[in-house]
């Protein structure tokens, strides 16, 4: 007889954020359920000398984040400028070499100020030195296209990314805020997998669970990492409606609402890997108290009403 027919038996099953590392599509590599991003990390004067960076790395590792994702528009609009995110990450990893071999580097290219997306051919191999450059590394583990050009047929774009894979520079494809479709378009001229898409994804924007992105990342066994999974701090205190349930759950499990945040969005089946964006050592270290924090079925969707601000149908 078979085994599996208690599996669905409980209505209450709870859905708890695994501490299991999730796999980064088919590259053989697989990460930590939280990751870091470098987003904020040159937003503020004075104040992100390299020991600061070394800080926030190190409450990083010691959460147990391996996936760092940075961009080489990171900066741009600061006093750093373009690449000026990549630059002050590169200068941590130089004065720390040691911690390289604990991270899977990701980033991005393909934005540029006021042009304002360009991933033709020539423009990203240059982009890619670059990054490589300022990072102060002889490959990227995952490289991701930022946006999508309109201009760049798909089959341009592969041939310069799987020429990238090639020449040892790259490890690993990944995109960023594309369509299912786009996925699908680029994928279909790629030698290689892309192997993790990277929408924006939290309480606040939850289109990604109607408009097929997790569907695709789920079928096409990619990962996917979850930009701004705090809503950019909005959803952290505040009188939002998914804010106060998150305070709520969090509270139920002696975590903050940070916390439960991040494990709203972890609880996902696709396993979506939330980049937490704060510059805090104290809080990239108390991102991990998501895993402390679980859901039931009616609980994870009154948060999704709430955010919706009606009912489910
Ligand atoms: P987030 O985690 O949603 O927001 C982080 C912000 O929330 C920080 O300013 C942080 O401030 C604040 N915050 C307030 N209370 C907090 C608490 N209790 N715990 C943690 N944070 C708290 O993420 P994000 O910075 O918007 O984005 C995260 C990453 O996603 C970026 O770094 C980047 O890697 C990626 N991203 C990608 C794209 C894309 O187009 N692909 C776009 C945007 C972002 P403190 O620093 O003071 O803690």
């Amino acid at each position: 007889m078979s085994k599996s027919i208690h599996l669905h038996g409980k209505p209450d099953m709870s859905l708890k954020p695994s501490p299991e590392h999730v796999p980064l599509g088919a590259s053989g590599v697989a990460v930590f359920p939280i990751a870091w991003g470098m987003w904020r990390l040159a937003d503020r004067d004075g104040r992100d000398d390299i020991g600061a960076v070394i800080a926030r790395i190190e409450a990083a590792l010691e959460a147990g984040i391996t996936l760092f994702d940075t961009a080489d528009i990171y900066g741009a609009g600061e006093p750093v400028g373009f690449g000026g995110a990549e630059a002050l990450f590169g200068g941590a990893l130089a004065r720390r070499p040691e911690l390289r071999a604990r991270m899977i580097v990701a980033t991005k290219g393909g934005i540029r100020r006021g042009w304002p997306y360009d991933s033709s051919p020539a423009y990203l191999a240059e982009a890619l030195d670059a990054s490589l450059r300022r990072l102060g590394l002889d490959h990227i583990d995952l490289y991701q296209i930022h946006r999508r050009d309109f201009l760049t047929h798909p089959r341009e774009l592969a041939d310069c990314l799987a020429a990238m894979v090639a020449a040892g520079k790259v490890r690993h494809l990944g995109v960023s805020n594309h369509s299912p479709a786009e996925v699908e378009a680029l994928q279909a001229f790629l030698p290689v997998p892309l192997v993790a898409t990277q929408p924006e994804f939290s309480a606040l924007h939850h289109a990604p669970l109607h408009d097929g992105t997790l569907d695709q990342a789920m079928a096409r066994a990619m990962a996917v990492l979850a930009w701004s999974p705090l809503g950019g701090g909005r959803l952290v205190g505040g009188d939002h409606p998914a804010a106060v349930l998150f305070a709520e759950q969090g509270a139920r499990f002696g975590a903050d609402p940070a916390a439960a945040a991040l494990s709203w969005v972890m609880a996902h089946p696709a396993r979506i890997v939330p980049i937490i964006g704060s510059q805090s050592p104290e809080r990239i270290l108390r991102a991990r108290n998501a895993l402390m924090v679980s859901w039931t079925r009616s609980e994870w969707y009154a948060v999704l009403a709430a955010a919706r601000g009606a009912p489910l149908p």
